[in-house]
């Protein structure tokens, strides 16, 4: 049960849980059920979210939340 920090909130969120009900592609395409955590394909990695809204976050200013 890999457990990851959402970049936005800083909320663990579990990888396993998320990746096991989100349907979606590197383009983006439609979630199954996006209230118990989502997840974004950005520069060669996945980054998990507790919600939609933290995901919209980090969407309209990534560099503010991915750390090198
Ligand atoms: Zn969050």
């Amino acid at each position: 049960m890999p457990i990851v920090q959402d970049p936005v909130c800083g909320r663990d969120v579990d990888t396993d849980a998320i990746n096991s009900h989100v349907d979606q592609t590197t383009s983006g395409a439609p979630e199954s059920d996006p209230s118990k955590g989502t997840k974004r394909f950005h520069e060669g990695t996945w980054y998990y979210f507790c919600s939609l809204a933290c995901r919209m976050q980090f969407v309209s200013n990534p560099d503010e939340y991915v750390t090198n």
